[in-house]
C-alpha cells in the first residue's frame, strides 16, 4: 500500500481562488478590500522572505497589504505604538508581527498588544481561550490548515485516536484543541514524554511538530493512518526536512503530507481565510 499524498499546494491554491472571487465580488459591489499589515523588526533574511511571500499572497487574492519595517534597535514602546496605530486603522483587518523579534523585545507583550479581532495569526490568548472554550473566532493558522487537510481526506474524524508530537503555543497546543473539538481522543507528546513511539503506534492520526528530522520512525506508523508532518528543518545543503521518515511512512499510511508542499502552504492560506473572516464578520 502507498499513501495518498495530501497536496498542500493544490488545496491552498483552491482556497486562494475562492478568496479572490469573494474579494473581487465585494469590490465590484463598492466594498473595500480586506487589509493586512505586516510588522517586521530588523532584517532577518528568513523573516524578509516570509513577508515577501505573504505580500505576494495578498496581491494574488486582492487584499490591500502594508509592511511596516522597523530597524532592529527599535525600542519596545515604539513597536507597541505602531501596533496601537494599526489597531485603530479601520482599513486594516489583520496584523501580523513577524517572529522572531529581536531579543530586547518581549514577544508575549507584543502578541498580546495586537487587538484580538485583528489577530489573524490566532496566537493571542483571547483567541486561544475561545478555541479552548469551543467558541473559536480567529484560529491559529497552522492547526487550522491541518484541519483543512484532515477534512480533505473525507475520513470521519469523530472518535479517532490522534497523537500530536510537540506542545508549542503556535502548533501543538492549539492543534490539540482543534482535534478535541473535532471529536478525536487526543494525546499530546512532548520532550518529557516517556513513550512517544507507543503513542504513535496506536494512533489513527499522527501530527508531528518538533523540528527534529527523523524523530518519528516510519516503522512506528500504523497501517492505514493519516500522517501530517508540520516540521520544517533546513539542512546545510538547503533541503527542507520534516520530522517523519517519509519513505517508510508513505508505505504504511493511508494519507500523508510531503515536506515541503504539505502543511506550509496551508498555514499561509489559513491566515488569508482568517483575514477575510475578520473583514467580513468582525469588522462588517
Ligand atoms: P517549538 O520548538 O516551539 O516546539 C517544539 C515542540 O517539540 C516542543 O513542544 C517540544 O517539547 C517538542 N519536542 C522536542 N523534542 C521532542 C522529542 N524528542 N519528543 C517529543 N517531543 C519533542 O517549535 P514549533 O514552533 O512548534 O515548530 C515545530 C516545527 O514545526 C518546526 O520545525 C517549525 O519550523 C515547524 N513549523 C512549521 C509550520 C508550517 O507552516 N509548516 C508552522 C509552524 C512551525
Amino acid at each position: 500500500m502507498s499513501a495518498t499524498i495530501l497536496d498542500g499546494n493544490a488545496i491552498a491554491s483552491e482556497i486562494k481562488s475562492r478568496i479572490r472571487a469573494t474579494v473581487s465580488e465585494r469590490v465590484a459591489a463598492g466594498g473595500r478590500k480586506p487589509g493586512l499589515a505586516m510588522v517586521l523588526v530588523g532584517q532577518d533574511p528568513a523573516s524578509e522572505l516570509y513577508v515577501k511571500l505573504k505580500q505576494r499572497d495578498c496581491e494574488e487574492v486582492g487584499f490591500k497589504s502594508v509592511v511596516v519595517r522597523l530597524p532592529v534597535e527599535t525600542p519596545q514602546p515604539r513597536v507597541v505604538s505602531v501596533l496601537d496605530e494599526l489597531n485603530d486603522d479601520p482599513t486594516i483587518d489583520g496584523i501580523l508581527v513577524q517572529l522572531p523579534l529581536p531579543t530586547h523585545i518581549d514577544s508575549n507583550e507584543v502578541i498580546e498588544r495586537v487587538a484580538p479581532d485583528k489577530d489573524v495569526d490566532g496566537l493571542h490568548p483571547y483567541n486561544m481561550g475561545r478555541l479552548a472554550a469551543r467558541k473559536p473566532l480567529l484560529r491559529s493558522c497552522t492547526p487550522k490548515g491541518v484541519m483543512t487537510l484532515l477534512r480533505h481526506t473525507g475520513v470521519e474524524l469523530r472518535g479517532l485516536d490522534a497523537t500530536i508530537i510537540g506542545a508549542s503555543n503556535d502548533v501543538g497546543r492549539p492543534m490539540t484543541l482543534e482535534l478535541l473539538l473535532a471529536g478525536c481522543t487526543v494525546t499530546t507528546a512532548h520532550k518529557f514524554t516517556r513513550n512517544t513511539r507507543g503513542h504513535v503506534e496506536r494512533a489513527d492520526i499522527v501530527i508531528s511538530a518538533t523540528g527534529k528530522p527523523g524523530l518519528v520512525k516510519g516503522s512506528w506508523i500504523r497501517e492505514g493512518s493519516i500522517v501530517i508532518d508540520v516540521g520544517i528543518t533546513r539542512q546545510p545543503d538547503g533541503r527542507l526536512l520534516g520530522d517523519i521518515e517519509f519513505d517508510e511512512a508513505v508505505k504504511r499510511a493511508a494519507w500523508i503530507t510531503p515536506v515541503p508542499g504539505g502543511v506550509g502552504p496551508m498555514t499561509r492560506a489559513s491566515m488569508l481565510e482568517n483575514a477575510l473572516f475578520a473583514s467580513e464578520v468582525l469588522h462588517a
